[in-house]
């Protein structure tokens, strides 16, 4: 961890935690962009974030749009017309059942529509800063198992996996350190082993094909 958080100086940081520093670490704001970041580039998640963000920067003010406005204003994430029902419905929720905050509980925040244990981990870790949680997408599932930290089938058994693997002070920096390495050098197909700073150590397990150096 300590070489990767060396090596990630200057790399482009994943698109929730630009929009987490920009917005003074808001849960909302974490909260939204990450149901959009599902499955789409980070520039278009970006992109989209900002503006839905400047027309409505609370969960009563995006509670107000129109499920097509929030469409419109949030395409081309991928599954757009899905998410801006998600989008909708989880700020209905907010305003009725918590008064318009977004909880701080993983028990509470995955009742909300669009919302898994990877939404609710960022949540927890960028907006109420958690230090007793990771998150786990795919480049975290992926590279736990190519470095052997874990050997698991689906991301969900990763997280466990990882509370047991790592040590407890780098689960906040697990998700930041390994989806800015995996958006940059240990790519899903063809991974740049060959600059990597973790080469020594990686049995590179379930790698196929690998670019050289
Ligand atoms: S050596 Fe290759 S497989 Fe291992 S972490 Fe680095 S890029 Fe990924």
């Amino acid at each position: 961890m300590r070489s990767l958080a060396r090596a990630m100086t200057g790399m482009e940081l994943p698109a929730v935690e630009k929009i987490s520093d920009a917005q003074a670490e808001d849960p909302f704001q974490i909260l939204i962009a990450t149901i959009l970041s599902a499955r789409t580039q980070d520039a278009t998640t970006h992109a989209a974030s900002t503006r839905l963000f400047r027309r409505a920067r609370t969960p009563r003010a995006m509670a107000r749009l129109p499920e097509r406005e929030i469409e419109r204003l949030i395409y081309p994430v991928s599954f757009y017309r899905y998410k801006a029902g998600y989008v909708k419905a989880c700020c209905e929720m907010l305003v009725s059942r918590f008064g318009g905050k977004v909880p701080s509980t993983m028990e509470e925040l995955v009742t909300l529509p669009g919302v898994g244990r990877k939404t609710a981990n960022l949540v927890l870790i960028l907006g109420f800063k958690s230090r007793r949680n990771i998150c786990v997408d795919t480049h975290v599932h992926r590279i736990s198992n190519r470095l052997g930290w874990v050997k698991t089938a689906r991301p969900e058994e990763t997280e466990q996996a990882l509370y047991r693997a790592t040590e407890r002070r780098w689960w906040p920096l697990l998700n930041l350190y390994l989806v800015t390495w995996g958006q940059n050098v240990c790519r899903p197909v063809y991974p740049r082993c060959g600059d990597c700073v973790l080469r020594a150590d990686c049995p590179r397990i379930g790698v196929q094909r690998r670019t050289r150096a």
